[in-house]
């Protein structure tokens, strides 16, 4: 059964009497964003070693790198500190769709996705983490220096598996003036 609104406030207000919150800073104290998918299997601080306060978790429905995810990271980046991006795709996404059929199905009910995206799924996780990473390290608006690399999650076991390795982006040109 899905938990109640009075549930979810019971749960928090035994949160809060555990009295564990340590006042930490807004910049991420690893200097990092992940990126990765809004799965409920996925507990992204765990599965990497982090703590509160360590870096921004930017989740969204397949880990894709999309426009929405580019604002939060020039925040991220331009504001907060952030120097490293990590993408995190995983086993069994809800968004592999070999066949089309989600992509068939969400588009029967909506037509086109919202804010001219795209839905996103794909039928190559592997290839997907690559294209997302390179989407970042050619982000025109980077900072630097700005570092990215692009793992797969087993969503069954934890492990992480490289994909791309650790990339440091070029440096932005500047147009001359
Ligand atoms: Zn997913």
């Amino acid at each position: 059964m899905p938990r109640s609104y009075d549930e979810i406030l019971e749960a928090n207000a035994a949160y809060v009497a555990a009295d564990d919150h340590p006042v930490l800073p807004v910049r991420p104290s690893r200097q990092l964003a992940v990126v990765t998918c809004m799965d409920a299997r996925i507990a992204a601080f765990p599965i990497l070693g982090l703590q509160l306060g360590d870096a921004h978790v930017i989740r969204n429905a397949g880990a894709r790198v999309t426009d929405d995810v580019l604002r939060s990271l020039a925040l991220s980046t331009h504001v907060l500190g952030v120097r490293k991006a990590l993408v995190i795709g995983h086993t069994r996404c809800g968004l592999y769709d070999p066949d089309g059929a989600i992509e068939t199905t969400l588009t029967d009910l909506m037509g086109r996705p919202p804010f001219n995206q795209t839905w996103g799924t794909f039928s190559d996780p592997e290839a997907t983490i690559r294209k997302d990473c390179r989407r970042l390290l050619v982000w025109p608006d980077r900072p630097d220096p700005f570092q990215v690399a692009g793992y797969q999650l087993d969503v069954d076991t934890g492990e992480l598996y490289p994909v791309v390795p650790p990339t440091q982006a070029e440096p932005v040109v500047q147009a001359p003036a």
